[in-house]
């Protein structure tokens, strides 16, 4: 059996970042979905093993010689409220892989077994949870957002008890590291300045390399998490994505998106729309993201500022006006994102494009996407542009975009470049998931993964995947069903 060269960064830190484990024995341990093309990234080529071997490696029923899995410790502000004890209670680092670009990439077993964190959880992931997580995260790197990548899916042989009985599994997900901003707020909480020192040191070698580990490389990483941030804020809501949990051990410093649980793709667009079914009071609707961003980053702050050499009161100065600047920056991103989608710079003509979209409930991607039949004066699907408001705004769009230089050709594949055909909607995945769980038939997924890898280029014979849900088919609400 060929083997996979580890790496054990996160190990050399002190023992009070995580805690060393034995993984979870499970009975049959069983590969239903490998990526290969980022196995190929990773310099793993599926070709040379065997399927078992996969499953038993990729479980961490195989483990190297001297490998070092472990559960990292964290806490985090759920819902605004701080919880100080959270912590990889149903994960575990396996160890990280050098890409073939040099990067070391974090492989993490997500439903891996029960560990010192766990509390009151079983440590296992349902094959649903799953199935959704391995499809938005893909979809969305394809979307080009920076996020946790899905290399494989495991069924352990368990049945797995939640509000009935289901296959468990395991999603092995592949990050530029797993630090969290809940990472920093667990030793902050423990007063402990020089475990936040070694964290920010640790995160400078993984992701900011250029920087001093000094007071001045201190501020610019903060200020570098905080632009990351941004951009990707930015980028969400130019997709009509909700994370629906962003709570701050939900937050990657790497400015990656991680845990798509209670997560959804706007249809109807609603400025304050929320999916998730526990977020009761609308915390993170739509609208709100780039807000609680900015709240998640405060909460950062505090912790920076307990470890930041030099002047607290200067330190203190320095990052509330970074903090302050964070929505202006955060806007910049955003507008830069929507004029790729609309062609045009001024924010006023697309701000009452969604205003009209608001207005007449359309769906976020499809009147997107419809831009370009709209440009060569088509007539596209959707009733929307029909509405005599919306005509209106049309001559005054065409206007701006069709200058003399630009042919509507060019003008089309520029919008379509920007604005995605596919999008992992609800009803499609809650299909896959359910012809996979209840029937064993995996072709759904299969299916919606093939558009999903390539969400911007048209797929004659799959276009019905790019149409919103018929009203019967419309899923309200999410679930986080861990
Ligand atoms: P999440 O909502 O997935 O971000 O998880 C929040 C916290 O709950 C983390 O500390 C998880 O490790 C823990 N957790 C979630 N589900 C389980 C489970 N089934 N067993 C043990 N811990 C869990
Ligand atoms: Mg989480």
């Amino acid at each position: 059996m060929p083997s996979i060269s580890f790496e054990y960064t996160y190990c050399s830190l002190p023992e009070r970042f995580y805690q060393r484990i034995e993984p979870t024995r499970f009975p049959r341990p069983q590969l239903v979905r490998w990526n290969a093309a980022l196995g190929a990234e990773l310099g793993i080529d599926q070709a040379h093993w065997e399927s078992d071997d996969l499953a038993r490696v990729f479980s961490g029923a195989v483990l190297n010689p001297g490998a070092q899995p472990v559960a990292q410790a964290y806490s985090g502000h759920q819902f605004g409220q701080f919880n100080p004890n959270l912590g990889d209670g149903r994960a575990l680092l396996l160890g990280e892989v050098r890409d073939l670009h040099g990067k070391l990439r974090d492989v993490h077993l997500k439903g891996s077994g029960a560990t010192q964190f766990s509390r009151a959880g079983d440590g296992r992931a349902t094959l649903s949870a799953v199935i959704r997580e391995y499809l938005v995260s893909e979809a969305m790197h394809a979307l080009g957002v920076p996020t946790s990548r899905s290399l494989a899916i495991i069924l352990t042989g368990e049945e797995v008890w939640r509000d009935r009985s289901e296959p468990g599994a395991i999603l092995v997900r592949v990050a530029s590291s797993h630090v969290r901003v809940g990472t920093f707020e667990h030793f902050a909480a423990r007063n402990d300045r020089e475990a936040l020192q070694i964290l920010a040191d640790y995160v400078i070698d993984r992701h900011h390399s250029d920087l001093p580990k000094d007071r001045e490389g201190y501020l610019g990483l903060f200020e570098r998490i905080l632009d990351r941030q941004a951009r990707l804020i930015a980028r969400w809501m130019s997709l009509g994505f909700i994370h629906g949990v962003m709570n701050t051990d939900n937050t990657f410093v790497s400015g990656e998106t991680l845990d798509y649980g209670p997560c959804a793709f706007m249809e109807g667009f609603k400025r304050n729309a929320v999916f998730s079914s526990i977020d009761h009071a609308g915390r993170y609707a739509y609208k709100n993201q780039p807000q609680i961003a900015q709240w998640n980053l405060g909460s950062l702050a505090g912790c920076f500022l307990s470890f930041v050499p030099g002047s607290e009161s200067e330190t203190t100065t320095h990052l509330e006006k970074l903090l302050i600047g964070f929505l202006p920056r955060y806007t910049g991103y955003y507008q830069e994102e929507m004029a790729k989608k609309t062609l045009v710079s001024n924010s006023a003509v697309t701000e009452r494009l969604l205003d009209l979209m608001e207005l007449h409930q359309a769906d976020f991607t499809q009147v997107f996407r419809e831009l370009g039949a709209v440009v060569m004066g088509e007539s596209p699907r959707s009733g929307f542009w029909q509405q005599p408001d919306v005509v209106l705004w049309t001559q005054e769009w065409r206007k701006q975009v069709l200058t003399p230089s630009m042919k509507p050709e060019v003008v089309r594949q520029q919008l379509d470049r920007a604005n995605p055909l596919f999008i992992p909607r609800n009803h499609l995945v809650e299909r896959a998931i359910r012809a996979v769980v209840d029937h064993q038939n995996w072709n759904p997924f299969e299916e919606l993964m093939s558009v999903l890898v390539a969400p911007f280029s048209l797929s004659v014979d799959r276009e019905e995947l790019g149409r919103p849900a018929q009203p019967e088919e419309q899923v309200h609400e999410t679930f986080c069903n861990t």
